[in-house]
């Protein structure tokens, strides 16, 4: 690989602008919390969030227009579509290959649990309870905890991840929190699909039945969120559960990924987020909440290629930056993003470490035959 081929696309600049062009609004909505509360913090978030991608520390290597991005300032705001899809493509690449890892003995299955709609006022208590409750739910199919005549175990339960999304009905005014989960099962597990109950229609249209594990987790999830009891009678006696759905995930992992209220930027879902009623509901509910969580093999795991990884990284890193420096010696400057895309525009080329992970990332894809 030479220089060009490890060269930023000017698209991956357009793309940035683009990803942050409405953080201006979510600035605002800091800021009058700031009037308000006269909390520092909101200041900071609003100053920070407005700034998200707009300086870049580059060393310019003049005589061969090359530049490489040192550094640039991000927000790692839970409002920043920008920030909050570079971190969804972090995970995906860090949990990715764990979990395919573990294919080899478990079957991966994409498991979504949810509850009913709620009012915005509902929200954050529905999610405390969500979150105390599902790890429950996990110690069951552990054999953590035992309920006598109903046997969890037999589904080879090995770990979960578990990742909260947040959608909003605009037309009635209410969120539909839920979970994406992958969870380890059973290289053999059994999910036919035999029963049919509410949750099978939509619109009036039959669109699915369920397996005996699916309707054995909605009627456990149930129990559990309505503080009942699980034994052999209640889940036997209990009609219906809460929608809680099971899929082979055959690889992709995505959905567990993607962050918490991705609807929310999304146009043509109404754009909840850029309205502050739903913008001060969401703020509250998902405040000091982590988004994503590991359960049995898959809780602090190992990163098993991460570090070879990094390391093959700044080798290759070190050989670029050796190769431009025998030529001359760079000098350091900032940038604003329209800058940057200016000066793409103009052939300048522009390099970073990052980048060229990315690309080994991808290299190493290929050669897996994933791609
Ligand atoms: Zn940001």
């Amino acid at each position: 690989m030479d220089i060009s081929e490890r060269v930023i696309d000017e698209e991956y600049f357009r793309d940035l602008k683009q990803h942050v062009s409405h953080n201006y609004q979510i600035s605002e909505f800091y800021e009058n919390l700031y009037r308000e509360t006269d909390d520092f913090t909101f200041y900071n978030k609003s100053k920070s969030i407005d700034c998200c991608c707009k300086f870049w520390d580059v060393d310019y290597f003049c005589l061969q227009n090359v530049k490489d991005v040192k550094r640039v300032n991000l927000c790692r705001d839970k409002f920043c579509f920008n920030c909050q899809s570079m971190l969804a493509i972090k995970r995906q690449s860090k949990f990715g290959s764990i979990l395919d890892h573990f294919r080899k003995d478990y079957m991966v299955v994409h498991m979504v649990v949810t509850v009913p709609n709620c009012e915005p006022e509902e929200l954050l208590p529905l999610l405390d309870k969500m979150y105390k409750k599902f790890p429950y739910m996990m110690k069951y199919f552990k054999g953590q905890k035992k309920v006598s005549g109903i046997n969890f175990t037999k589904y080879g339960y090995g770990g979960c991840v578990r990742g909260l999304e947040v959608t909003y009905n605009s037309d009635i005014g209410t969120f539909h929190p839920h979970f994406h989960c992958m969870v380890l099962f059973c290289k053999d597990l059994d999910l036919t699909p035999k029963y049919i109950n509410s949750f099978s229609y939509d619109n009036g249209q039959l669109l699915r039945k369920f397996s005996d594990l699916e309707i054995l987790l909605q009627k456990v999830w149930f129990i559990l969120m309505n503080d009942c009891t699980v034994t052999e009678k209640s889940i036997n006696q209990l009609r219906e559960g809460y929608s809680v759905t099971c899929q082979d995930s055959e690889g992709y992992y995505h959905e567990c990924f993607k962050y918490a209220c991705k609807g929310a930027f999304d146009e043509s879902k109404g754009a909840f987020l850029y309205k502050e009623p739903t913008f001060r509901v969401l703020y509250q509910a998902l405040k000091n909440r982590r988004m994503i969580q590991g359960y049995g093999l898959l809780h602090n795991f190992n990163d098993l290629d991460g570090e070879i990884l990094d390391d093959e990284v700044n080798e290759e890193y070190n050989r670029v930056i050796a190769k431009l420096r025998q030529i001359e010696e760079p000098i350091l400057y900032i940038e604003s993003l329209d800058e940057v895309i200016e000066r793409c525009g103009f052939g300048c080329r522009y390099i970073s470490k990052s980048n060229i992970k990315r690309l080994i990332i991808e290299r190493r894809r290929e050669l897996d035959g994933q791609t």
